[in-house]
């Protein structure tokens, strides 16, 4: 058992001399936080998605809470998005002193179930925030008819979903149109993309594209770009309380380069997808991630979900043992301290529900998708060996594990 194994991570970014390049470039130039490369950077993301405008800030989790600052989410305002996400979700909504309401998700797509949100609003409700989870679609064409009835902005968080896209009125187009009223992406190395850290978002909006530039960077009335190439003396004024959520050019110089990568990148994370589902179809009780006809997923990451009853942790130990990182499934703000003191309601409206505090498990998927679910690792550099050999141990762990748990046994003719 000294055998030593290569291991193999969740991710890795993917990235090279040309980034090197770009951050030396700007480093050595004179101008390092924001100016003439995030300005390029935003023009070509615009340009990328088909958006109007683009705007970069710090991160995701900022344009998050600049997006709902920017519809009008107020304290004591409430907006329907997922506990099924990552926490910044919910916490941009609590930056602006409002309340999450948590929708549960369609099994299959882990993506808000626009059939609930209807139940949902209240005279209270603001803003719906949806999830692109993991790269896929969410189905924004049902979303935003209720929405539109309500007269209610949406908002997506595509903090993972640069490069995916949806069929929109028989056209495919890229997420952050934006199909809602503003779009969010990360630039986390955990992302398709990466700048270190960063964030982008998206409108066709141009005042809300204005607000968030004088947001960004304090609330100040003259950009530093313009008061540095100004030939007359300039005072600036703060005419509202702004925030220091901007991008370096170092980040956005890096971002340019990465954004050369992304056909590419895409392309291989496909390709990568469909070896994972066409290998592991032969577990008939795993639940493998599927594409509606109307979304391509960018395969942010790869998540399959384990039968039920199956030891979550177990299998992921087995494939740790063997030097294969996994994560678990998307988790669930709702179950986190961070949110267990609050009265957050579940999607029933709080004196229809029977806990009365609305913290109770009324989002049964949402939990289950956290508790049965795997992520493997899928990454640009992985190749089809290290695939094969994620692959030969999973399978050999799943089946193990459902061999000797009695409880799922019943299970086990569909296993080969
Ligand atoms: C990563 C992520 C975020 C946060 O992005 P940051 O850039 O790290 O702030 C928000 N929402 C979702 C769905 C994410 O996956």
């Amino acid at each position: 058992m000294s055998k030593t194994i290569k291991k193999i991570p969740i991710a890795i970014p993917f990235m090279g001399e040309a980034e090197a390049a770009a951050a030396s470039r700007v480093i050595l130039s004179g101008w390092v936080t924001q100016g003439p490369e995030v300005a390029a950077f935003e023009a070509e993301f615009a340009e990328e998605v088909g958006a109007k405008y683009a705007c970069a800030v710090s991160n995701c989790t900022n344009a998050l809470h600049l997006a709902l600052l920017a519809v009008g989410v107020q304290p004591g305002d409430e907006v329907i998005t997922v506990s099924h996400s990552y926490i910044a979700t919910a916490n941009s909504i609590r930056y602006c002193g409002a309340t999450p309401v948590f929708v549960d998700i369609e099994p299959q797509s882990y993506n808000i179930n626009p059939l609930l949100i209807e139940s949902a609003i209240s005279d209270r409700t603001c803003a719906i925030l949806v999830v692109h989870q993991m790269g896929m679609p969410c189905d924004l064409k049902a979303t935003i008819d209720i929405a539109r009835q309500y007269n209610l902005p949406v908002i997506e968080d595509a903090a993972c979903a640069i490069g995916s896209e949806i069929l929109w009125d028989g056209k495919w187009e890229k997420i952050g149109k934006p199909h809602g009223d503003i779009a969010c992406f990360s630039f986390h190395p955990r992302k398709v993309i990466t700048t270190g850290d960063g964030g982008m978002i998206t409108t066709n909006n141009r005042e809300w594209d204005q607000q968030f530039r004088l947001w960004r960077q304090h609330g100040m009335s003259v950009p530093d770009t313009v008061r540095h190439g100004a030939k007359q003396v300039i005072f600036e004024s703060y005419p509202m309380l702004g925030y220091n959520y901007r991008m370096t050019d170092i980040q956005a110089a890096v971002g340019r380069e990465q954004l050369k990568r992304l056909p590419e990148i895409v392309s291989r994370r496909r390709y990568l997808a469909a070896r994972y589902h066409q290998m592991l179809a032969d577990i008939p009780s795993l639940k493998l991630p599927t594409e509606p006809e109307w979304a391509k997923s960018n395969w942010q990451s790869y998540c399959v979900r384990l039968p039920n009853g199956c030891d979550q942790v177990q299998v992921m130990q087995a494939m740790l043992d063997a030097g294969i990182s996994t994560r678990r499934g998307i988790m669930c703000a709702h179950r986190e301290p961070a949110y267990s003191q609050e009265k957050w309601s579940c999607g029933i409206q709080q004196t229809d529900c029977s806990c009365q505090k609305g913290n109770c498990a009324q989002l049964p998927e949402s939990e289950v998708a956290q508790d049965l679910s795997i992520l493997l690792p899928l990454f640009h550099q992985m190749t089809e060996q290290e695939q094969n050999y994620i692959d030969q141990v999973f399978k050999a762990n799943v089946r193990l594990i459902i061999l000797t748990s009695p409880d799922l046994n019943k299970s086990l003719d569909s296993v080969p």
